[in-house]
């Protein structure tokens, strides 16, 4: 028996668990200091009224013989499908209910989809970026190329015609920079795909947080986006899901590969590999996605994004160079006076006794770099940044 060598190609990231020793550490030395963690990237508001009315309708029903269910569609039930189309159409983009796989997260499918490409394709992924997209590429033994997001392209890098890509990983808003790519970037991404033969796995499991109209929330929006690209996206952020687990995949009937329906591929491993997602967990679903559901959801996005403009103008004032934060939770800040990550981590840590994640654990673009989210509580957003600005001025 042979094992996934590729497995032992991936590199540990330390970067959560270092964070987390490092605290430990610091609390131990001085017990009564109150530290305030900046962060984290988990949502911190309970699930809205509406999606715990439907799971406790739902748990009912359950209960009773002629409302029970037991194996659903592993795709998903049209119930929530149709809920998802009409959120869509709200932004012109009409979507047919076989296009739509209900999943339990997105972080789940980024990885699963590769099941559907070959192991010989070449992979195009953005530094730094959510972890997963690399890690997942590594376990199947892909070759993968980087684009740099730097200072310089405002974190948001673009097609390079000279490099020949076959899957090209999209995340916008970006985790952990915030940028958000706009229309005529996005089509710029989507006329390279389609030049050179290739996939895009958009990420759009921030979509929600994007605030300026302009800027398009789902790749769709583009013209011909159907023709490339595959959408991924998730309720964690939005609705409060990272526990609850619901998301959705988009995979267009559009998309062909050497012939091949990739909606056909990806409904054949799903019936094979996945079972479906809890009635229980659908029917909340749905309801986020109601009048009263997504009324709920904006009251939370808006105290977020108010976090968000706290810390904004907080690094405004300081002159520090930062992007992120306007339509998205995460703010990308240039570490002062020339500290490394690390660095800048320690001194809040100490200074400020207040807790971020340092650029570097999400590439090596991100050295000299920070991002702090917009998920904590007010009171200590604000207590934060007043001590932030005391050390720092
Ligand atoms: N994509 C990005 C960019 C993320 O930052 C995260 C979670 O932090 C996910 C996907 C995963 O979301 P989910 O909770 O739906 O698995």
């Amino acid at each position: 028996m042979k094992i996934n060598s590729n497995y032992l190609k991936l590199e540990n990231n330390y970067l959560f668990s270092t964070i987390t020793k490092k605290v430990e550490d610091y609390k131990s030395k001085y017990p009564k200091k109150e530290i305030i963690n900046l962060g984290i990237g988990d949502v911190t508001q309970p699930l809205p009224t509406a999606v715990i009315n439907a799971l406790h309708k739902a748990v009912s029903e359950m209960s009773s013989k002629h409302t029970f269910r037991g194996y659903g569609p592993e795709h998903g039930y049209n119930f929530l499908k149709t809920a998802i189309r009409t959120y869509y159409e709200k932004r012109g983009v009409f979507l047919e209910e076989n296009e739509i796989f209900i999943s339990e997260g997105a972080n789940s499918d980024l990885g699963n989809i590769l099941d559907i490409f070959s192991n010989d394709n070449t992979v195009l992924i953005p530094d730094p970026v959510y972890p997963v997209y690399m890690d997942t590429n590594i376990m199947a033994g892909r070759k993968i190329i980087f684009m740099c997001a730097t200072e310089e392209n405002n974190f948001l890098p673009m097609p390079d015609k000279n490099i020949k890509a076959d899957i090209i990983f999209i995340c916008s808003p970006n985790n952990p920079t915030g940028a958000v790519y706009n229309k005529d970037q996005l089509k710029e991404w989507v006329d390279y795909a389609l030049s050179c033969n290739a996939v895009i796995i958009f990420d759009g499991a921030y979509e929600a947080y994007i605030q300026d109209r302009k800027l398009p929330r789902s790749i769709y929006e583009i013209e011909d986006a159907k023709k490339c690209a595959i959408e991924i996206c998730s309720l964690s952020k939005n609705a409060g899901f990272t526990g609850t687990r619901c998301g959705y995949t988009i995979v267009p009937n559009e998309l062909r590969f050497e012939g091949v329906h990739l909606n056909m591929l990806w409904l054949r491993r799903q019936t094979t590999k996945f079972n479906g997602v809890a009635y229980i967990i659908q029917r909340a679903a749905e309801a986020a996605f109601t009048e009263e559901g997504q009324a709920e959801i904006s009251k939370f996005i808006n105290y977020y994004m108010d976090n968000a403009k706290i810390i904004c103008n907080t690094l405004q004032n300081m002159n520090i160079w930062f992007t992120g934060g306007e339509n998205s939770p995460y703010i990308w800040l240039k570490c002062p006076k020339g500290m490394t990550s690390w660095e800048f981590f320690d001194f809040l840590l100490e200074r400020a006794n207040t807790v971020g994640s340092p650029g570097s654990g999400f590439g090596k673009n991100g050295e000299g770099f920070f991002r702090l989210t917009s998920f904590g509580d007010r009171k200590n957003v604000e207590i934060a940044m007043k001590k932030i600005s005391s050390i720092l001025i």
